[in-house]
């Protein structure tokens, strides 16, 4: 089946009882045993050990991604934390220089007593990565397009560098989603996202999802289940059943959110007072032919997401009061929502940000294009 089916009826069994097309939001905590204490086939025990709201939406996730399994978790950072978790004490993992920022601060604080390390490198350079590669290196970590300078890493090309030395690769896929980019398909050993973005579309449920592939070469899932259903980081029935229901309608919101883009993306390049636009559907940028070649929409064609970046002429003044003019586009943190938004990293990330102080993150809408653009042109006079 293809995307668009397989977002509306993945797991999605109904109600035998009821015969309800939606499947019910079940709230209980806990489910009966057999008279004499025995389980009953196929029930489950204990909400947070597993739960059929949750395995409803772990099902939809997998076939979603074109992987075998996926496990849910309470918020992105959750399901991170689930991988670095598995690695063992005094491992080392490679970072994308402008990785999450939110991720680096996993290891840096959480996973510090733990003696876990990592070396930052520009992940488009395939030399910095073989150099970064030491003897207690354990995985790669991807993140494509980057979080704010859109920066598309070769996955292949990473994935063939990491095998050669028996090192685990996992794709932080939220910003391209399935929808433009199957890391899977490039021989990835685990896939990470925060649903809180552009799978849950609509800015008002967190969460988050590891997938693997459909052969697995690692024991890294059946860690990770235990790491979900012992440690606990686990998403609310209602949060699934939320989730479940926004997924039914991703497959026409991903297009929509791509098309808006590539025009803004176009129309601000073409502006005098934009010094640069980061996108990866542009021709001119520096990524644009890997990314034709690895972000490819479900139709087939190319098609490069609903995020991007802007450099603002002057500095931190000039691009916080552009943000401040724009009425459509929110001056909010996140992405991925049906509504635009629009960011000053550098505020956000504090003064250990690496993202220039001009720079304006834009997630971009699924509003008419016309008025995203007009609001554009208000804002610049
Ligand atoms: C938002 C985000 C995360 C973290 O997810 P939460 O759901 O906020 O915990 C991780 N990676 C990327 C790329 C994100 O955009």
């Amino acid at each position: 089946m293809k995307i668009e089916t397989l977002a509306i009826h993945a797991g999605n069994h109904g109600d035998p009882t009821t015969g309800a097309v939606v499947p019910p939001l079940i709230l209980s905590t806990t489910f009966e045993r057999a008279n004499d204490g025995s389980l009953v086939e196929g029930r489950d025990i204990y909400t947070r050990a597993s739960n059929p709201n949750r395995r409803a939406l772990e099902e939809k996730l997998a076939a979603l991604e074109g992987g075998s399994e996926a496990i849910a978790f309470a918020s992105g950072q959750a399901a991170t934390m689930s991988i670095f978790h598995t690695l063992g004490a005094g491992s080392h993992v490679i970072l994308p220089d402008d990785i999450y920022y939110n991720t680096k601060v996993i290891i840096d604080t959480l996973y510090a007593n733990f003696g876990l390390t990592c070396t930052e490198v520009d992940m488009t350079d395939l030399n910095q990565i073989k150099r970064a590669i030491k003897k207690n290196t354990k995985l790669i970590w991807i993140e494509s397009p980057s979080n704010p300078s859109l920066k598309v890493t070769d996955i292949q090309a990473v994935v063939k560098i990491a095998k050669a030395k028996n090192l685990l690769v996992a794709c932080d896929n939220t910003w391209a989603t399935p929808f433009f980019t199957k890391p899977f398909n490039f021989g990835v050993d685990v896939v990470m996202h925060s649903t809180t973005k552009y799978f849950g579309g609509h800015s008002d449920i967190l969460g988050g999802c590891v997938i693997f592939p459909p052969n697995i070469q690692h024991e890294m899932n059946t860690k990770i289940r235990t790491f979900q259903s012992v440690g606990g980081a686990v998403p609310s029935p209602f949060d699934c059943w939320l989730l479940n229901r926004s997924l039914s309608t991703y497959a026409v919101r991903m297009p929509v959110h791509a098309q808006n883009a590539m025009k803004l993306a176009t129309f601000l390049e073409n502006h005098p007072q934009i010094e640069k636009v980061n996108y990866p559907g542009l021709k001119s940028n520096e990524y644009h032919r890997i990314a034709k070649k690895q972000m490819i929409g479900a139709d087939g064609v190319p098609s490069f997401g609903g995020m991007m970046s802007i450099l603002v002429k002057g500095g931190q003044k000039e691009a916080l009061a552009l943000a401040s003019k724009l009425q459509i586009f929110k001056h909010a943190t996140s992405l991925g929502g049906v509504e635009s938004l629009i960011e000053h990293r550098y505020s956000v990330e504090g003064v250990h940000s690496k993202s220039p102080e001009n720079l304006l993150r834009i997630s971009v809408g699924i509003e008419n294009i016309s008025d995203l653009i007009a609001d554009f042109e208000n804002a610049f006079k």
